[in-house]
């Protein structure tokens, strides 16, 4: 016994100590054995400390017994979860639900803390479910049009940039790309020959590929002039030609055989339609 605590049991003793003929005779030895007692148990610390001081011994002992006993440890670990998974689902869900403000902060936290691992992570994550991630962000970008949209007006420069030096990396690669685009679909390429030949001009207006198929199913796949099958083929005119200020639009397009398209040249349309016997 420490000489702090002797003193403080004499000072206990004295306090409870007979001090008159009338505490004499007043006093039995089990009366002085429980006030003894009192007086220590006064002397303890409070409750609440004693658990806590109990609650460290036994975490103490607890992390010795684990240290030696860790295969075990975590063998009884795994039995309990697989036997009660349900349960600690539970309990996680409704412990969660209970504290959203706190299970957040602390994963900010610690999220704050690893931003390093936060990043290996991600970047291991990805790595290994690169198509699955990209999958994600191409059915986000489709059903929400508005952020591509929004992303590419903010970073204009920097997408006109990038274009550009992947244009002057891959010049090569494009190129073949290009060539095999065009032997891949002649109509468009025919197309947009015509859009940019009218554009030179200084026309108006522009027709595609399927315009073409629209006019063609609108003529029956005939000469526009003559009425010879085309088959498929034809030439894109002009009904006013381009040089006589007619649009580059569908509505100026019809498609005429070989040699009507020859004869007819840069002719007034309607001069051109009557040399073939025709009267618009
Ligand atoms: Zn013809």
């Amino acid at each position: 016994m420490s000489a702090l605590m002797m003193q403080r049991q004499i000072d206990a003793l004295n306090q409870i100590a007979p001090r008159s003929d009338a505490d004499l005779k007043d006093i039995s030895l089990q009366k002085l054995r429980a006030a003894l007692g009192n007086a220590r148990r006064a002397l303890l610390p409070p409750p609440e400390v004693l658990v806590k001081v109990r609650r460290i011994r036994r975490t103490k002992q607890n992390a010795a017994y684990y240290a030696e006993n860790a295969d075990k440890v975590r063998e009884w670990g795994g039995v309990y979860r697989t036997a009660n998974a349900e349960k600690i689902k539970e309990r996680k869900a409704a412990y969660c639900a209970e504290n959203k403000e706190k299970v957040k902060a602390r994963m900010a936290a610690w999220r704050t803390e690893n931003k390093e691992k936060v990043k290996a992570d991600r970047a291991a994550y990805y790595a290994a479910n690169r198509d699955k991630a990209l999958e994600r962000v191409a059915a986000y970008l489709a059903a929400n049009p508005e952020v591509r949209a929004a992303y590419r007006t903010a970073n204009a420069d920097k997408i006109r940039e990038m274009k550009a030096a992947y244009r002057a990396e891959n010049a090569d690669k494009i190129k073949e790309r290009e060539a095999a685009w065009r032997a891949a679909n002649p109509d468009k390429m025919r197309a947009q020959e015509h859009t940019r030949r009218a554009r030179k001009r200084g026309a108006e207006g522009k027709f595609t590929a399927e315009d073409i198929s629209t006019i063609r199913a609108a003529q029956k796949d005939k000469c526009a002039m003559c009425k010879t099958k085309l088959k498929g083929r034809g030439h894109r005119d002009h009904i006013v030609p381009l040089a006589k200020g007619g649009s580059n639009w569908p509505a100026n397009i019809q498609l005429l055989c070989g040699p009507c398209n020859c004869s007819k040249g840069a002719k007034d349309p309607i001069a051109f339609a009557r040399t073939h016997g025709r009267l618009l």
